[in-house]
């Protein structure tokens, strides 16, 4: 993704809005992970100060990835917001700092990085995902699998009890 920035180089200070959309999808992320269900747009305005460029605007998508519970995709809409300085020299003191060459903004490291920071720690395919059975490994979403009614009993003073009720009967 790029952006012309003649104009604004030949202006300083004047806000230009801009709206930019990929063609397609990007590749799969993360080895396939992360998979793009939507192409990246990308839009808002951005000005020349000086030698800098500000840059301001939201980028929107759909991505899916395994769902952390069952593993099937769960699709997820990202809208992320950039707020981003590009300067035309690198700058020692702050080597993250995203540079431009002549009149062109290359976006993609921003805009990517900017959508990996709105994929949360855990993705679920839906709220209350039931998950994989711990046991034999059935989609619980889908299927009821007969391993939970060999789980151990929610009484487990029951046990206990009886036991208690054979000594008082020696
Ligand atoms: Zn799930
Ligand atoms: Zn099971």
């Amino acid at each position: 993704m790029q952006l012309d920035i003649g104009r604004a180089l030949k202006s300083p200070g004047v806000e230009f809005e801009f709206a930019l959309e990929e063609a397609r999808a990007p590749e799969p992320w993360h080895g396939d992970e992360l998979v793009f269900e939507r192409p990246i747009s990308l839009s808002g305005v951005y000005a020349a100060a000086g030698e800098s460029i500000l840059l301001r605007g939201e980028v929107r998508t759909t991505v899916s990835a395994p769902c952390a519970d069952c593993l099937e995709p769960a699709v997820l809409p990202v809208s992320a917001r950039v707020d981003e300085v590009f300067t035309r020299e690198e700058d020692p003191d702050d080597p993250d700092r995203f540079t431009y060459e002549g009149h062109v903004l290359h976006l993609d490291d921003l805009v990517l990085g900017a959508i990996l920071l709105e994929m949360p720690m855990r993705l679920l395919c839906r709220p209350d995902c039931k998950g994989l059975c711990p046991i034999c490994g059935a989609n619980l979403n889908h299927t009821q699998c007969a391993c939970q009614k060999e789980m151990p009993s929610k009484q487990p003073f029951a046990a206990l009890a009886s036991l208690l009720n054979q000594d008082e009967e020696v």
